[in-house]
This record gives structure tokens, C-alpha cells and sequence, in this order.
């Protein structure tokens, strides 16, 4: 197993997998159902125009169900990687359990639940500053409507171009809880892979873009995380 040190750069991936253990339910466990919504209802920059009120209902859910949930054993060992690594983390989750566990460079490339933005002058808002007039915020400066700060599937992630410049540099990339299937996040491995890094998934399954991972740990993060990472820094 290979040895690292402050001066290694690792990159971790983390996906809807983390957080389960936090009582997070994921999208592909749920037969593609997210808390039994289908995702073009709810997830789609088209669901919003068509019933903006359903998508926020859906998102305040999400938000204060995320409130609730504690980071777990897995997000914690991330931090005890990061203290010991020259460490990037990029998620896909918008539940801000990694930022809440102590992970101080976290790009959230999926936006997060916990803030908000408005359609027409794009200030951005935290969620509890904003009120709900009827069914709906709007915003403090210009009136425009306000919708959840995620990307939604047909936009552009967040970060993007550090999260190439992290790619290229990295040594180790290290993958936990995501099904290899939303792109272009299920794309970094390749990227890594392609320029030298050694490549890890932690997952209960093998991810669909397994063919471009080195070693493979099947099980829980919450299980397998901490003693990896201890393998890795000792
Ligand atoms: P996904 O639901 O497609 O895949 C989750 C993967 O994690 C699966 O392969 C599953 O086998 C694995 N898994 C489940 N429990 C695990 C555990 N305890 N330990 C390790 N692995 C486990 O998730 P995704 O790949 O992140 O893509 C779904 C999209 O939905 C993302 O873009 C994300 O933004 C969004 N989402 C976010 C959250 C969140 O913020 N927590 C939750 C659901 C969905």
C-alpha cells in the first residue's frame, strides 16, 4: 500500500454513498426514485420552471432533513486524510456533512442545499435568511424569484477548473459512494488515471466505471474508510 505524507496530493471524490450512513437515503438505491420523487420532477432546471413550488417544497425538505443528519465515521476519517495529505475534496453532495465534519478544502461541485440564489440579479442568499411569500422566496434586492443553489442535470457543475488543475497534479485519487454513472463527475477517474494517479474506490458495489480503478474496497465507507486511511498515513 502506498505511503503518503503532507506533501502528497491526493484528491477524493465522494458521492451520495458517504452520506447514507448519516441517514441519507441515496438516488440509485431507491431504484432511481430521490425520497420518491422521479428526478426530471424535481432535479431539472425544466421541473423548476414548471412548478417551482414542488421543487422547493422538495429541496426545504432536503435542507432540514441535512440539519438532522450527523457526519459519520467515514466523512470523519476524510479529515484525518486531509490533515495529513496536501488534500483536495470534491462532493457531489449537497448535504454539507463534509464542510459540518472539519474538511477545510471541499469543492461542493453540485451546489449545496443549505443557500440560495436569485434568477435574476443572481445574489446569493443563506436559507435562513430568506422568506417564503405563499409558497415561494423571492429576493430582498430586486424581487426576482430565488431558487435552490444545486445544479441541477443539464447544468454545469461548479468548480470545474479546479477540479482539472487538482486532477493533474494528484497522486492518489480516492473514490467513496458513487455509482460512476452522473458525468462529468464519473469522468474524473479517467482523467486521473490517464495522468498517473493510483486509483481508489471505496463503494458496496463495484461503480460503473470500475475498469479504471486500481484497488477496490468493497463496503461501507463508514466501515472501511477509517482503517484505509490509517493505512495510508502510517
Ligand atoms: P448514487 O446514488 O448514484 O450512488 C451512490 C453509490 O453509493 C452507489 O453505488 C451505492 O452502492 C453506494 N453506497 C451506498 N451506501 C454506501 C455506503 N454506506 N458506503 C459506500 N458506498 C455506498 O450517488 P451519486 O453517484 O452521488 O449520484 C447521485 C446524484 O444525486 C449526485 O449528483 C448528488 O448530487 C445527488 N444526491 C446527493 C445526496 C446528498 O447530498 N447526500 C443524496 C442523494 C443524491
Amino acid at each position: 500500500m502506498l505511503k503518503v505524507n503532507h506533501a502528497t496530493r491526493v484528491v477524493v471524490l465522494t458521492g451520495a454513498g458517504i452520506s447514507a450512513e448519516s441517514g441519507i437515503r441515496t438516488f440509485r438505491d431507491s431504484d432511481g426514485l430521490w425520497e420518491q420523487h422521479r428526478i426530471e420532477d424535481v432535479a431539472t432546471p425544466e421541473a423548476f420552471q414548471r412548478d417551482p413550488a414542488l421543487v422547493w417544497r422538495f429541496y426545504m425538505a432536503r435542507y432540514l432533513q441535512s440539519l438532522e443528519a450527523e457526519p459519520n465515521a467515514g466523512h470523519k476519517a476524510l479529515v484525518t486524510l486531509e490533515e495529513h495529505t496536501h488534500f483536495t475534496l470534491i462532493t457531489q453532495n449537497v448535504d454539507s456533512l463534509h464542510s459540518r465534519a472539519g474538511n477545510k478544502s471541499v469543492l461542493e461541485m453540485h451546489g449545496r442545499l443549505s443557500s440560495c440564489f436569485c434568477t435574476l440579479c443572481r445574489t446569493r442568499f443563506i436559507l435562513p435568511e430568506i422568506s417564503f411569500d405563499g409558497d415561494l422566496p423571492y429576493c430582498q434586492r430586486c424581487e426576482g424569484l430565488l431558487r435552490p443553489d444545486i445544479v441541477w442535470f443539464g447544468e454545469v457543475p461548479y468548480y470545474l477548473q479546479e477540479i482539472q488543475s487538482a486532477l493533474k497534479k494528484c497522486k492518489i485519487f480516492l473514490i467513496v459512494g458513487t455509482s460512476g454513472v452522473v458525468y462529468p463527475a464519473a469522468g474524473f477517474v479517467m482523467t486521473a488515471k490517464y495522468l498517473g494517479a493510483k486509483t481508489i474506490s471505496v463503494n458496496l458495489e463495484k461503480p460503473s466505471n470500475h475498469s479504471f480503478i486500481d484497488e477496490f474496497y468493497p463496503g461501507k465507507a463508514g466501515d472501511v474508510l477509517p482503517g484505509l486511511v490509517q493505512e495510508l498515513i502510517s
